[in-house]
């Protein structure tokens, strides 16, 4: 198992935290097979659906031949034969010491958010209290997409979904505090970085020493991000950029060290000579100087999670932290947005199904303990 191998504290806390508890693995929805293939199947359908085995032995064999053949879902079901994979072709992308592995994390990961953190103190508060922070920095959640050799726990999108769907089942003011993080705040580095850039700021944002924020909106550029007026001028000896500008609900913007900046830089066109006006990321440090933020804007939901403006007045950023190429960074902006914006999905889908638990839990008649199965997570 390679990630618990190079990163051994993520594994340890992990573990300490129940690996091998009878709750995770009722979570993972360790259920018959058969059950499972089924899932929307009453109690009485199952039994009809058992009963009529298309690959019984009893069946004929031009039967056999005839069901075998129909790859229309439509057609199976009046011969009663339910294909799910046909309406459900979900690819299985996961090998088997990668699934392992996940279902090591998804019991700890739940078991955290049900015992340490607090989402209605953190609503209160709007911020997520010290100890859940200091608790998810161990746990490795700040770096879960990160290398393991830079010290992350190098998991895949499939991996990290699962996990972000356990978040947006219980806080999603955390969620986004994590997803601003390493989702958008520090994505362009993980697919963009140089070697060096990566080696630079990695490990200190998987250990959430450093906290990231990405920062492309501004207040005349919302989903029309090409119009972006924050500037970037090149020095003459072309050792920094002189970055100046504004961006709005920014998350993580009071919080970050670590800035994703998107600005206009002059780019010479080498066949004409012509200078076009282009967008290039930066990765800009706070310690720079010149980078200042505005109060947390208050919000009707996600309260804990900061989002605040950031203004970069004057700021020098050494040439070298350029994020992929200059004039590039529209292109760097599309990736990153189209690489992370699937943890939203993910984490929404969890939130949407701990809302239908607790919806259901609290109708009269159902007992208050745990989610009724028919709604509890799926691996
Ligand atoms: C809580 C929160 C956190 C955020 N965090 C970040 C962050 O970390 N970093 C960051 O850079 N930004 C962040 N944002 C900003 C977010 O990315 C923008 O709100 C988003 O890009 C939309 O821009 P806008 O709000 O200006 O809406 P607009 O661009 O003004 O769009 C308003 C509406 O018009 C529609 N519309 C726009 N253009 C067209 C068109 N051509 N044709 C038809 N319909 C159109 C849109 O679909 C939308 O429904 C955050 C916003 C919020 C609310």
């Amino acid at each position: 198992m390679q990630a618990v191998r190079t990163a051994p504290i993520v594994g340890q806390q992990l573990r300490r935290l129940g690996v091998g508890s009878s709750w995770p693995r009722a979570l993972l929805g360790q259920t018959p097979l058969g059950l499972a293939r089924r899932p929307y199947a009453s109690g009485a359908t199952q039994a009809v659906l058992e009963k009529s085995d298309p690959l019984s032995p009893e069946a004929s064999t031009q039967e056999k031949q005839a069901k075998a053949e129909s790859k229309s879902f439509a057609a199976g079901m009046f011969r009663g034969q339910l294909t799910t994979d046909q309406v459900f072709p979900y690819p299985s992308v996961l090998n088997e010491e990668q699934t392992q592995f996940l279902k090591e994390l998804v019991g700890p990961v739940s078991r955290f958010f049900e015992e340490v953190n607090d989402p209605a103190k953190n609503d209160m508060m709007e911020k997520v209290e010290e100890t859940t922070m200091q608790g998810l920095k161990e746990l490795g959640a700040f770096g879960l997409q990160v290398p393991s050799e830079l010290g992350g726990v190098g998991l895949c999108n499939t991996q990290y979904a699962r996990l972000v769907e356990i978040v947006g089942t219980h806080d999603l003011g955390v969620g986004i505090t994590l997803g601003a993080h390493q989702s958008i705040g520090f994505k362009g580095i993980l697919l963009f970085g140089t070697k060096a850039q990566k080696e630079k700021y990695l490990p200190k944002l998987a250990s959430g020493e450093t906290i990231a924020a990405f920062c492309l909106t501004e207040p005349s550029s919302g989903s029309d991000a090409a119009s972006i007026r924050s500037s970037a001028v090149p020095s003459p000896c072309g050792k920094y950029y002189t970055l100046n500008g504004s961006k709005i609900w920014i998350s993580n913007g009071g919080l970050a060290d670590i800035f994703t900046v998107f600005a206009k830089t002059p780019v010479t066109d080498a066949a004409t000579g012509a200078v076009k006006e282009k967008i290039t990321a930066f990765v800009v440090e706070r310690s720079f100087g010149g980078v200042t933020h505005g109060p947390p804007e208050k919000k009707m939901g996600i309260k804990a999670s900061n989002t605040a403006e950031v203004y970069f007045d004057g700021v020098r950023v050494p040439a070298e932290n350029v994020l992929g190429e200059v004039g590039g960074g529209f292109k760097v902006a599309m990736h990153i947005l189209n690489n992370g914006r699937f943890g939203m999905a993910a984490a929404l889908a969890g939130t949407m199904k701990g809302i239908i638990a607790k919806a259901v839990s609290t109708m009269p008649g159902q007992k208050s303990h745990g989610p009724p199965s028919h709604v509890a997570l799926s691996p």
